[in-house]
């Protein structure tokens, strides 16, 4: 049987993850989650790529929207805005509520992210074994130019840079900021000092193919290579690594990944980031056919790749991607 390591942010992920079960049926495929997006909110411990992976393999997410459950409401939200209890601009709804209960539960009863994610699959079934990175404490942080400096003139320091800069948790960059201002650094707080959850480095170790899906490449894998280990095993496995380019035409396919990319000095390109993610790392990379005159760059940083439609526009489609994705890496194994 084949075993399949696939890093996965939200979304991108998520979807990516949909494909490859159906590519692959029989393959044993282990999912390595982000949790740097992880936020406390409400006294509860909120994990938005591990639970968009989950709803998404386990039928519950909202189609359209790629994040949150599908047929939700949202009366607690509202409830809560009626004390003045904020914050208000992350969307939790009613239905979502119950899981973060529960794994905020969990934890406080001395279990591990690991171990409640686990139990949170218990009951959605997503085909796949989902391991957070980690179980330690990482939140992304991105660096802007303060949001607010402008409404309080005495506190940034707009004219010369530094002083007007503050950092913002990523969700509130990404969902209260809209990602409308730029981004002067990303930081994984935490990440430096984190282990890899157990179970993590073992997948890695027993993997025949590890995928990079189309997710983010700072915040999402980036931050998952981040811990110490994971980049390492991946690098020194003997196995190939095969990505996809989340990248189409010069920009996002959605998302604030080319806010990401600039902010670490990479260009928004689907060669650019494959020569971020380097020959070390990977040996295989997929661009959609819009990008077709990008192979021969990729080809020269030693790194395998091929043009082919990379739009998740359906199930079919993103199946024909994960296969492709797996026909690459035999291609290289060889
Ligand atoms: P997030 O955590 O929800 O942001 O999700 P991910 O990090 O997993 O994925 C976000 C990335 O997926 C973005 O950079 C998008 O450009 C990319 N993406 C989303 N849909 C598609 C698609 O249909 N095709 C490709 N190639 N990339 C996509
Ligand atoms: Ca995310």
């Amino acid at each position: 049987m084949q075993r399949i390591v696939v890093l996965a942010g939200g979304i991108g992920g998520a979807r990516f993850l949909r494909g490859l079960r159906q590519a692959a049926p029989d393959a044993e495929i282990t999912v390595i989650g982000n949790t740097g997006d992880d936020i406390h909110l409400f006294g509860l411990k909120v994990c938005p790529d591990l639970d968009t992976v989950m709803y998404t393999l386990g039928g519950g997410i909202h189609e359209e929207q790629g994040w949150g459950r599908a047929d939700e409401t949202f009366t607690v939200k509202e409830e809560l805005a009626a004390y003045g209890v904020g914050p208000a601009w992350f969307g939790l709804g009613d239905r979502d509520f119950a899981t973060h209960i529960v794994r905020t539960q969990m934890i406080s009863a001395g279990y591990p992210l690991s171990a409640v994610t686990e139990a949170l699959c218990q009951r959605w079934q997503p085909g796949v074994r989902l391991l957070p990175m980690t179980d330690d404490r990482v939140e992304t942080h991105v660096l802007v130019d303060d949001p607010d400096a402008a409404a309080d003139p005495g506190r940034g320091d707009a004219g010369d840079g530094a002083g007007g800069r503050r950092a913002v948790h990523f969700q509130e960059y990404w969902v209260r900021l809209r990602a409308a201002v730029d981004a002067h650094a990303v930081v994984p707080i935490g990440a430096d000092q984190a282990k890899p959850a157990p179970g993590v480095l073992e997948a890695l170790a027993a993997a025949d193919t590890v995928l990079f899906p189309p997710s983010n490449p700072v915040v999402s894998i980036g931050t998952i290579l981040a811990v110490p280990g994971i980049r390492e095993a991946i690098a020194d496995a003997d196995v190939p690594v095969v990505g996809l380019s989340p990248i189409v035409g010069g920009a996002p396919v959605r998302g604030m990944a080319d806010k990401m990319l600039a902010a670490i000095g990479v260009e928004t390109t689907a060669q650019a980031v494959a020569r971020h993610y380097g020959s070390g790392l990977l040996d295989g990379w997929l661009v959609d056919t819009a990008d077709a005159d990008a192979v021969p760059d990729v080809e020269a940083a030693g790194i395998r790749c091929r043009a082919v439609p990379l739009m998740m526009s359906g199930p079919d489609a993103t199946a024909l991607m994960a296969a492709e994705a797996l026909t690459l890496a035999e291609e290289v194994r060889a």
